[in-house]
């Protein structure tokens, strides 16, 4: 058979990670590359007890549920999203297969092919990918380290009348950036004026460094789910395990409802069995106590990076510090391009992602992700001296 693949498919860029993944196949690679949790983190006793409880409440866990998702776990994340004024109720909230899905749900209910969908440039690589999918145009807004520059995002929503602008406004990926609050509060004013939905998407916003501050969310300054204009997602993969594939979404009804209709035709509804996990862990594991160990023990990493990467004594290699999240994003000698680097770093045993696929349009070719939460101790040092090595070879070769 000749197959034929569809244009959008045919476009798609596959993923820089999952590509690195293939070049360090069968060899001792210390990878800085992927997005891991930390897995000596997972609450793997808890898990267990909580599959445990829901065995023993008999056999409706291996059922077809309701496509929104298990009403007792909506119900509880419905209090847990008011602890951050984020008031909803569970009929503005569907469960989803990770919050990936949720992105790729509410693009499918809110565009057409050919719309516009307004990004932070740089952003994340799989929302790309979702756009790119739905064949949608994306237009990248010139951002700093406190978030999309306003006017630019103004100039960009009055030039292109996008139907939806894409933001990571906590910790994002790639770049550990947080928003400023006036930036947030700039965002929703313009996206307000002109009418356009906004997606906040926020698996990290839970991984802060610093116990005491507090990032309010989009949502929560939008002020109500209905109308309010900003749609939420979040996800248990960084605070529980991303294995669960659980997501959730939150926003106005009519489109909860429109994503449900979506949703069907995708996979009917998310895993029975591990929202009713998920619905048990909450009662009984505290699992703000373990968000708590997540964040302190990640601060730490993030520290010893920078720490390991500053005793390089770089005068050409920046980064700027981020407040939460799993990644370090650098800026290396202008005329460096990552992803030739990648290839010398590989051939020491060291992997990263170059910055230059998670850019929409211009990519700043001397960039590059670093997780910093999977590899830790000496084996992140070991890392560390490779990407250095490959550096100094690299920039020796010039
Ligand atoms: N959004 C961002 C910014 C992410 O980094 C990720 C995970 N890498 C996701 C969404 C999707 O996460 P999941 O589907 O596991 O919830």
């Amino acid at each position: 058979m000749d197959y034929r693949f569809s244009g959008n498919v045919e476009r798609l860029q596959s993923s820089a990670v999952r590509d690195i993944l293939k070049l360090t196949q069968g060899k001792e690679i210390i990878s800085f590359a992927g997005g891991l949790p930390a897995e000596e983190l997972f609450p793997l006793e808890a898990v267990h007890e909580a599959v445990d409880r829901v065995f023993a409440a008999g056999k409706g866990a291996l059922q077809y549920g309701l496509t929104e998702g298990y009403l007792p776990l909506r119900e509880q994340l419905c209090a847990r999203m008011a602890q951050k004024g984020m008031t909803v109720e569970p009929d503005q909230m569907i469960m989803t297969t990770g919050s990936q899905q949720a992105i790729d749900l509410i693009v499918r209910v809110l565009l057409e092919p050919g719309d516009v969908v307004l990004v932070e440039n740089p952003t994340y690589l799989a929302s790309l990918q979702v756009f790119s999918l739905s064949g949608l145009r994306v237009v990248p807004v010139e951002s700093d380290h406190d978030g999309m520059i306003i006017s630019e995002a103004e100039r960009l929503v009055r030039e292109h009348k996008p139907r939806l602008v894409y933001v990571v406004p906590t910790f994002g990926n790639p770049t550990g950036r947080t928003w400023s609050l006036e930036r947030r509060k700039g965002l929703l004013d313009i996206c307000s004026r002109w009418g356009v939905p906004i997606l906040e998407d926020d698996p990290y916003g839970d991984i802060k460094f610093d116990a005491g501050a507090t990032y309010p969310t989009l949502f929560s300054l939008a002020g109500s789910a209905d109308g309010g204009g900003v749609l939420y997602t979040s996800t248990f993969s960084k605070t529980v395990a991303p294995a669960l594939r659980t997501g959730w979404a939150i926003g106005d009804r009519k489109v909860i409802r429109m994503m449900a209709k979506a949703k069907q035709a995708a996979d009917l509804h998310s895993s029975t069995l591990d929202q009713q996990t998920l619905d048990q862990l909450l009662r009984h594991f505290s699992l703000d106590v373990h968000i708590r160990k997540i964040g302190d023990a990640y601060g730490e990493r993030m520290r010893q990076m920078q720490a390991l990467l500053r005793q390089q004594g770089w005068e050409d290699v920046k980064w700027v510090q981020p407040e939460g999240g799993m990644f370090l994003w650098l800026e290396l000698p202008e005329a460096l391009d990552a992803e030739a680097l990648l290839r010398c770093a590989v051939s020491k045993g060291v992997a990263f992602v170059p910055g230059a696929s998670f850019f929409a349009a211009q990519p700043q070719r001397n960039t590059a992700r670093l997780n910093f939460t999977y590899t830790h101790g000496e084996r992140m040092a070991l890392g560390i001296s490779r990407f250095a090595e490959a550096i100094g070879e690299f920039t020796a070769r010039r």
